[in-house]
């Protein structure tokens, strides 16, 4: 990474940001726009439309005359590859770029930022613009004079709701087998990184993506993501975000057309170490990035260290040491480890998960504070609890932020009945040398995605995907397309 060029890049001014409908950017119904404020160091970055419910309804018919017509579905599969595949690489032509003007809007350190934004974002656009010509449907075991043919269509109209954590990388996921299902989509992105988004989807425009194909409306999300939830046309809503927004959208769902609706909501995964760890110094510091990077802002992030009591004391201080190792500052500085909090709010909510921790009888052994206010931005030191109860507030719900509880266990059996004791069940790691604990551990924690020996990183080439209330549905693989096509039977007399 090249500071000179990041720094030319965030002195660049942003202009003011319009939805993207039909292939133009239009500003909103009634002309209002709201201030994108940027957590760098609180001042105003641009503005961005704010959406009426008329702007939505306006994409959403985009979207379906672009469906109707057929200007990208009944597009022969060869050619939509090739549009994809253009677009991923336009996304890598402009890396920079994009990453940069996310990091403004949403706060996250550079390094992270490029890889895991536009870096991601390509590499899933290409995965699924390959994918699209190698997904057969099938022919069902019959008697003889039947044929059984089971097809797969695209559902039509995507609405995607997309949070400010990752919005390039995230927004891949769903736009990635949507489009290569031959769908079109309505995004809607998040109120505080939209700016990136915004700029992916016109470079969508660039690579020959059809107008009206993928169209992007920002906007309030209780205004322009209420109109999408309660409209009639939208066939299946994907989500990630917070668990009371995906409630409501299941309630818009009810309220409306009965819409397929996927949750990709939190977590609060436990990252379980064992005394036999292979190395202890080496999983302390991946327990640390697992929590702190992009300032805890991640769904995945292992939010729960639980350790092995003949350990507990040295192994906290191994990730205290390593916690307080990481840089936190301007996330534009290719030496900060910790970028900025999102938004005041989400510092002021972090604020008052520690608060409540101190009160429920934690130890807050580093961190705790907000820091660098004279920056004017949002920054928060990397936060470590001890003692945190099983059904401590810390334990129990999601903070989003760089805050990790612990909580010593005695025994597996210990270790799986707190791992297991929340409403969530997103990710997780257990630290092992021992193989068949291990193998015991991935089958008895209740999880999405289970980690040995290791904390985050898996790759598009698994699924991604919550139980309980972490969510319903797959991202990332091939079994992300099941979501953006419905199975057509075709049942023949010969
Ligand atoms: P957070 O609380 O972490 O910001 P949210 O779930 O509120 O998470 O935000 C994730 C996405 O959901 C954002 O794009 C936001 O605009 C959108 N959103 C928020 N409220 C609603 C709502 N009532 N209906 C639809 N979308 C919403």
């Amino acid at each position: 990474m090249d500071q000179s060029r990041i720094d030319a890049l965030r002195a660049l001014a942003v202009s003011p940001g319009s939805h993207l409908i039909d292939g133009q950017n239009v500003a909103a119904s009634d002309g209002a726009i709201m201030d994108i404020l940027s957590p760098i160091d609180g001042t105003v970055l641009t503005s961005l439309a704010r959406g009426t419910v008329q702007d939505m309804e306006t994409a959403i018919t985009s979207a379906r005359a672009a469906f109707e017509d057929g200007r990208w579905a009944k597009q022969p599969p060869a050619a939509r590859r090739k549009v994809l595949l253009r677009w991923a690489n336009l996304i890598e032509e402009n890396a920079l770029e994009l990453a940069v003007l996310g990091v403004r809007d949403n706060g996250t350190e550079i390094g992270m930022a490029l890889k895991a934004e536009p870096g991601s974002a390509a590499g899933t656009l290409r995965y699924y613009a390959e994918a699209l010509d190698k997904v057969y449907g099938e022919i069902a075991p019959t008697q003889s004079d039947i044929l059984g043919l089971i097809h797969k269509e695209p559902v039509g109209v995507v609405g995607a709701i997309i949070p400010w954590n990752f919005p390039m990388m995230i927004g891949a996921w769903k736009l990635g087998p949507a489009l290569a299902s031959g769908n079109s989509v309505v995004l809607k992105p998040a109120e505080t990184a939209s700016l990136s988004l915004l700029r992916m989807a016109e470079l969508a425009l660039e690579a020959g993506l059809p107008p009206g194909v993928l169209n992007v409306v920002t906007g309030e999300g209780r205004v322009v993501g209420e109109a999408m939830g309660l409209s009639m046309d939208v066939d299946v809503l994907v989500f990630t975000g917070s668990g009371s927004t995906g409630r409501r959208l299941l309630e818009y769902a009810a309220r409306s057309n009965l819409k397929r609706v996927y949750l990709e909501l939190g977590g609060k995964s436990p990252n379980i170490v064992f005394a036999d760890a292979p190395n202890l110094e080496e999983a302390a510091k991946i327990a640390a990035a697992g929590i702190f990077r992009n300032s805890g802002q991640v769904c995945v992030a292992g939010s729960r260290l639980l350790v092995e009591a003949s350990i507990h004391d040295e192994f906290v201080a191994a990730v205290v040491r390593a916690a307080e190792a990481l840089r936190v500052g301007d996330p534009l500085d290719v030496n900060t480890h910790v970028g900025a909090v999102n938004s005041e709010a989400q510092l002021q909510q972090n604020l008052r998960f520690v608060e409540t921790a101190r009160n429920e009888g934690g130890t807050i052994v580093t961190g705790g504070d907000r820091i660098l206010t004279e920056t004017g931005g949002y920054y928060m030191a990397p936060t470590v609890i001890t003692g945190v109860a099983a059904e401590a507030t810390l334990a129990q719900q999601e903070v989003f932020g760089p805050v990790l509880g612990v909580t010593a266990f005695t025994d597996e059996h210990e270790a799986v009945r707190i791992a297991n004791a929340t409403i969530y069940g997103l990710a997780g790691a257990v630290w092992t040398s021992n193989l068949s604990r291990a193998h015991r551990m991935v089958r008895a924690v209740r999880t999405g995605v289970m980690h040995v020996n290791t904390y985050g990183g898996a790759d598009g080439t698994v699924p991604l995907g919550g139980v309980g209330q972490s969510g319903n549905g797959h991202d990332k693989s091939l079994h992300a397309l099941e979501k953006y096509t419905n199975l057509k039977t075709a049942w023949i007399k010969l």
